[in-house]
Formats: C-alpha cells, sequence, structure tokens
C-alpha cells in the first residue's frame, strides 16, 4: 500500500492551478507519460535560469543583458490614430537621467495605463537594447511596484517545454505541485546527510525549482546531488530486491569433477586466456552454490567468450542437467554451432540447433529430444522462448548480447526450467556506471586481454570523395588473395537519405571485380543469409558487401579489411563492434572509415577516438560522454526507460555508493520494516519503483 502522505503526489496534474483536460494533454507528452501526475511534474527539472539579479541605473544598462531597473514612469505615448499598428511606448526614466522606452505591440492601453501609471515608480525586468540611439525594452518581461518587486523571483528556472505549452503555465503548475509536497520522512543515511549538507528531499525540490541563484539548479548543486542520489539509490534498491527475490526462489548447486571442461580444452587448438579462465573459475563456483547465478561476462568483440559459455554449458552438462545457448541472430546462432560442434563432440556433448528455421518433423525432433533429456545443449535464436519448448531439466540459460533482449524475454527462458542459471554475455563494452544501472548488483566477469597472437587493426579515416581509390586498393588486396567486409547503412536507397545502399554498392563492385564480391544484408532469407556467410567464410567469395547485419559476433579469422561507409553515421560502439570483425586471425588487419565531408567537432572527435585506441572500454566511456548515455545501448530508441533527474555524466560517480547503501540496507532490514526501512518505501513509490516492493513478501 501506498503511504497515505503521497496521495497529493499521486493525483493528475488536472489537480493543480490552472491545468485543465487540455493541458492535461500536452503535460502527457512533456512527461512521457499517459496520466501525468503531480510528481512527474515536479521531477521534470529546469535545464536552466533566466537570472534577474543585475539591477544597474540605467546608464550602466548593457545592451542584450536581462536586467531589473527601478524606473519612473513619465509619458505615454499610444499608437497614432492613423498607424493603429504601431507600438505604443512608454517613456522612464531614473536619477541618472537617461530614458528608457518600454515598448510593446498590440497591447491594451487601458491595461498599460494601470500597469505603469505616469508620475509612479516601477520595476521593471527584461532584455534592454538600444533602438535609433534610445536605450529600449520590448515588452519587458515583469512590471511589478515596490510590494510586487519585494516577492519578485530574481532567479527563475526554465524549462524544457512541449508545443503548447508556455513558461508560465509550467511555472506556475509548478508552483501549485510545490505547495503540494507533504512533509516527509529522512529515508537516507540522516548522517550521511548532515555531513554532506543536503537538503532533504522536499526542499532539495524546492531548491531547484524556486532557484534563488543558477548554481540551485546545475546538477552540481546540493539539491541536484541529493534528488539524483534518491533516484540512484531507489533504482539500486529496486534491482537488490528483485535479486534477492530471485535468490529466494532456491537455486540448486550444480557442481561436476570437471571431466567434460578437460575434453573440451583439450580438444581447443590454443590456451585460455589468464581472464577466460578466471571467468570459467568464477562461474563453475557459483553454478556450485546454492542459489541462482546472475553473472554478467562482459568482454570486448574477440575477447572469446563463446568459449567460456560453452565451458559452463559442460559443468550443468557433466551433472546430468541441460544448458541453452541463445543468440540474437540466426547467423550468430549457427556460427555459435559450428564453433560449439567438434568441441562438442570431443567431449560426447549432444547438442542441437532451433531458429525459426527448424520446422515441421525437423523442429518436433529437437523438442521431442529435448524434452526426454536426449540433448545437453541446444543453440537457438527468439525460437526458443517459444510455448512449446520444453526442457527436461534446464540448468542453464546463456544469454548472448543482452541488451538486444528484453528482460522479460531473459525471464521467458529461465522459467522454462526449476530455478535456472543465468549468463549474459554482452560484447558491447558497457561502462561501469551503465552496468551498475541496468543490471545492479549482477556479477561480473570481465575479459580484458585479446587473445594471443592478435595484431592491431591499422584504422583510417578517408573522405568519400576518395571512393574510387578505396575500390581500387581493395580490388589489389582481392588480387593478393586477401578477404574484405564492406559494410552500408542501408538496404535500398531510400528517397529520404543518401546513404549508401549496400545492393547499389554490391553491383557496382560486382561489376568491377566479378564473382569474388557477394552480398548479404537483414531481409535476406536465412538460408541464403547462411549461403553468403559460408562462401565468405570458405574463401569462395573476397568481398562481402553487407549492412549492419554482420555487426554482432560474425567470426571470419581470415578477413583483414573492413571497409564502413559513411561511419559518421554509426554509432561508436557500433563501429567498434564492426571493426572488430577483422583482427582476428595473425594477418595484418585494417579499417578504412569513409565518411561524408564536412565533418563536424563532435563527428570530427568520435572518429579520432576509433583510430587511438581499439580499447573497447574506452570507447565506450568516450561514447557515453559524447553522446549521453541512452543512445549507447540503443535505449532511446526501444524506450527502456532512463533517468528523470539523475544526469550520469554528473552523477553517474554515486552508482557505487548507491549500491553498497542499497545492499547495506536489505542485510540489515531485507523486508524494509524499520523506521528507514518505512522511510524507504517512500522513496521507491516516488520513483516508480514500488514494484519491487510487492516482491518481498511474495515467493
Ligand atoms: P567474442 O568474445 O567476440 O564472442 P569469440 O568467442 O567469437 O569472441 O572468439 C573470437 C575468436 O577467438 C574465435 O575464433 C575463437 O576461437 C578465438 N579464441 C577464443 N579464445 C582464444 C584464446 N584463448 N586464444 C586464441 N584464440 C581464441
Ligand atoms: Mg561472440
Amino acid at each position: 500500500m501506498r503511504p497515505a502522505v503521497l496521495s497529493p503526489l499521486f493525483a493528475s496534474v488536472t489537480s493543480l492551478p490552472g491545468v485543465g483536460p487540455k493541458l492535461e494533454r500536452l503535460y502527457a507528452k512533456l512527461l512521457e507519460r499517459d496520466m501525468p501526475r503531480v510528481v512527474d511534474l515536479l521531477l521534470h527539472l529546469p535545464t536552466g535560469a533566466i537570472d534577474r539579479r543585475a539591477r544597474p541605473k540605467l546608464n550602466e544598462v548593457l545592451p542584450g543583458q536581462v536586467v531589473t531597473v527601478a524606473v519612473q514612469v513619465e509619458e505615454h505615448r499610444p499608437a497614432p490614430r492613423n498607424r493603429p499598428r504601431a507600438p505604443y511606448r512608454i517613456v522612464t526614466s531614473d536619477d541618472t537621467g537617461v530614458t528608457l522606452t518600454l515598448t510593446y505591440f498590440s497591447a491594451r492601453p487601458d491595461y498599460l495605463e494601470k500597469l505603469l501609471p505616469v508620475g509612479e515608480t516601477r520595476y521593471v525586468s527584461g532584455t534592454a537594447e538600444f533602438y535609433d540611439g534610445m536605450l529600449q525594452m520590448v515588452h519587458p518581461d515583469r512590471v511589478v511596484d515596490e510590494q510586487g518587486f519585494a516577492t519578485l523571483p530574481l532567479v527563475e528556472p526554465v524549462y524544457p517545454l512541449t508545443e503548447g505549452l508556455a513558461l508560465g503555465n509550467v511555472r506556475r503548475a509548478m508552483e501549485g505541485a510545490l505547495g503540494k509536497l507533504p512533509p516527509l520522512p529522512e529515508w537516507q543515511d540522516a548522517a550521511w546527510v548532515s555531513r554532506e549538507r543536503l537538503p532533504a528531499f522536499a526542499d532539495a525540490l524546492r531548491a531547484v525549482h524556486r532557484p534563488h541563484e543558477p548554481h540551485d539548479l546545475a546538477p552540481e548543486s546540493l539539491a541536484w546531488i541529493r534528488l539524483a542520489y534518491d533516484e540512484l539509490l531507489a533504482g539500486q534498491l529496486a534491482l537488490a530486491l528483485v535479486r534477492a527475490h530471485m535468490r529466494r526462489i532456491a537455486g540448486r548447486g550444480t557442481s561436476s569433477e570437471g571431466r567434460l571442461r578437460a575434453r573440451i580444452l583439450k580438444a581447443l587448438p590454443y590456451t585460455l586466456t589468464h581472464s577466460q579462465q578466471k571467468a570459467v573459475d568464477d562461474i563453475t563456483t557459483d553454478l556450485a552454490k546454492p542459489h541462482r547465478m546472475l553473472r554478467l561476462l562482459q568482454g570486448d568483440v574477440g575477447s572469446g567468450k563463446t568459449v567460456v559459455a560453452f565451458s559452463a554449458a559442460a559443468t550443468v552438462i557433466e551433472a546430468g542437467r541441460q544448458a541453452a545457448f541463445m543468440a540474437p541472430t540466426e547467423i550468430l546462432a549457427r556460427q555459435h554451432l559450428k564453433t560449439i560442434a567438434p568441441l562438442a563432440e570431443a567431449a560426447g556433448i549432444r547438442v542441437a540447433l532451433l531458429t525459426g528455421r527448424e520446422r515441421g518433423a525437423t523442429r518436433k525432433e529437437i523438442l521431442d529430444r529435448l524434452v526426454l533429456g536426449d540433448l545437453d545443449l541446444i543453440v537457438g535464436t527468439h525460437a526458443l522462448f517459444q510455448d512449446d519448448v520444453a526442457f527436461h531439466d534446464l540448468a542453464l540459460a546463456v544469454v548472448d548480447e543482452q541488451h538486444r533482449f528484453g528482460v522479460h524475454q531473459r525471464l521467458a527462458l529461465t522459467q522454462k526450467g526449476d530455478a535456472v542459471d543465468v549468463l549474459v554475455l554482452t560484447a558491447t563494452p558497457i561502462p561501469r556506471t551503465l552496468v551498475l544501472t541496468y543490471f545492479g548488483d549482477m556479477d561480473i566477469s570481465e575479459l580484458r586481454e585479446k587473445p594471443a597472437g592478435r595484431q592491431p587493426i591499422d584504422t583510417r579515416t578517408v573522405p568519400l570523395d576518395r571512393l574510387e581509390e578505396v575500390e581500387d586498393a581493395i580490388g589489389r588486396a582481392i588480387g593478393e588473395g586477401k578477404r574484405a567486409y564492406w559494410v552500408c547503412p542501408l538496404v535500398e536507397e531510400s528517397e529520404k537519405s543518401d546513404l549508401a545502399a549496400a545492393q547499389q554498392r554490391y553491383e557496382e563492385l560486382r561489376q568491377k571485380f566479378g564473382d569474388k564480391v557477394d552480398l548479404v544484408h537483414g531481409q535476406m532469407k536465412g538460408a541464403d543469409k547462411d549461403a553468403a556467410m559460408a562462401r565468405f567464410a570458405s574463401g569462395q567469395s573476397q568481398l562481402l558487401v553487407a549492412t549492419t547485419v554482420i555487426e554482432v559476433g560474425v567470426d571470419v579469422p581470415e578477413a583483414t579489411i573492413i571497409v564502413i561507409e559513411h561511419a559518421e553515421r554509426f554509432g561508436l560502439a557500433q563501429i567498434h563492434q564492426l571493426r572488430g570483425r577483422v583482427g582476428r586471425g595473425t594477418g595484418k588487419s585494417t579499417c578504412l572509415l569513409l565518411f561524408k565531408a564536412p565533418l563536424g567537432e563532435t563527428a570530427k572527435a568520435r572518429l579520432a577516438i576509433l583510430r587511438e585506441t581499439e580499447d573497447g572500454f574506452r570507447i565506450a566511456e568516450e561514447d557515453l560522454r559524447l553522446r549521453g548515455e541512452g543512445d549507447l545501448l540503443g535505449t532511446r530508441q526501444s524506450g527502456v526507460p532512463g533517468f528523470a533527474v539523475a544526469r550520469l555524466e554528473v552523477h553517474g560517480k554515486y552508482l557505487g555508493a548507491a549500491r553498497d547503501d542499497a545492499a547495506l540496507i536489505l542485510s540489515r532490514d531485507p523486508q524494509l520494516q524499520t523506521e528507514r526501512g518505512e522511510a524507504l518505501r517512500h522513496l521507491l513509490y516516488l520513483f516508480g519503483k514500488d514494484e519491487a516492493i510487492k516482491l518481498i513478501r511474495a515467493g
């Protein structure tokens, strides 16, 4: 149950002054919420401020500056009768002898006579300019008398708006919303709050919405930090509750002597890197424990995650249980199977593939074997989620490239077994801050070293107008027996964009270089895609024109060149993924980033980073810095909610503390029943994390 004191904050915004059904619709758009509530508005923080504190005499006024001046009203000069559209002017002055003309277009004279009576003193705030050598102010923002001046906010917040909603509307509604803030209990550690001089939650909201100086609403201000920390703690607490809930669903320990694993390692043509070995050890330890594993295996492209995941599978298989390995695309699922099949054979593991393409009798046979326990490992795509897929005893779900799947999809797979352990693989190096946000206190294994023998990739940027030169160079490379990818952003030329089309590029290159050129794109049928990949992998084709379908995981060690057209349109992390398609073997590799000149400053900086480094973690951090957190994981498009008040560039550094705090709180008070626990429930509601509260009691 939601604490009763919060009720006014969870009322519709229509409970605020001046907000009716029409404005409610606009607030719905502004706040990205169907039925916007008072709390949603309160968490809509200003993006800047208008500072009216400058109070010069008229002879000191600088043009263009926002000022508040005290003036004497001298004379009204209404528009002449024959020119009704001319402005209405009011001449004012102060004791410096300088005059300031206030200019109004289409204003009602009776209103202005009341507002600015001749002979009286008024405080006028706005931006002054020189016009015909005279100081004037067009439509002052504020005109008040002595009394009004006493309460005039000299620093006014500015909010992001939506069409039809004026700043005045939002400010008025916000004032109403602030008035509804009830007294709230302190949910943060009181000693910490006072040591850091942080305001209470409600005071922080008031400080940010009614700033005394512009710094009050900077993300670095104490008020904003307080709100951001509240939001981070709410998020971490919710994640920790989810995790505690997962853990309570009793896990099963699965251990083995490691016989199968040993056979697999023996069958490998290489030895594991140190970090691969450590990851295998971590996972084996997790699996043996009687609670569920939730582990993220994070490693740059080409760092060798597949074999680690397969070793994990071997552990549960040796114990007589089953594992599922889920990939985001069919190409990738098939490739995983290809990598795994010989190793599985050596270890005596029974493995099959299940994608959308296995149908009819083939599919039925696979499903039968799966439910009977005749299969140890199933590799597949989304097809693994389907209702009629059942396991004999699923123990481990390996989910590759996590962020392409939703959380609910991950859950769908884990529900196909009893307390299924989960290993998530991600090749997008996610900055630490984001891992915490998206995965909470998931355990993490990182593969930071590249397998031995890898050569650095020579990365160059080339303007598109040198396309022909590039094509010629590729032609020579093919002649020498090399293999190259050519990546284009779109499948078909669309009218609206001038993006290079894969189809068109393919035809052009094929005319030049003949049947050594092949094409693969996302709209091809699965079988055709596979065939194209197979031709390239075997060397039958040498130049593979592709869309970004090759982004994820495709592994052809002989490929040593990658050309990326319109590199400026890709995300940094995405280019890094694409580039990771080469440099997988021992040959020297090259990456050519073709860009359309001229490049803006940010675009230049981004491409420069790629030239400088191959460290995916650094690239991801820079990408985060240059683009903002949402874009990195493609979450802006997919609508995963981000943060209302926390800005990760500024507040990301508090995530670790919030996580530790959440862990400490729940270790002392797992049911949130102490006084502080009760207070924290308020916090969870305020930031929309109350779903987690339900988990406290449930199963
Ligand atoms: P990713 O982490 O991108 O999924 P993969 O698992 O696809 O990487 O591995 C990339 C390539 O590196 C594969 O060809 C794999 O066989 C090879 N590989 C993996 N581990 C090692 C290692 N320790 N030494 C040498 N090559 C390795
Ligand atoms: Mg991979």
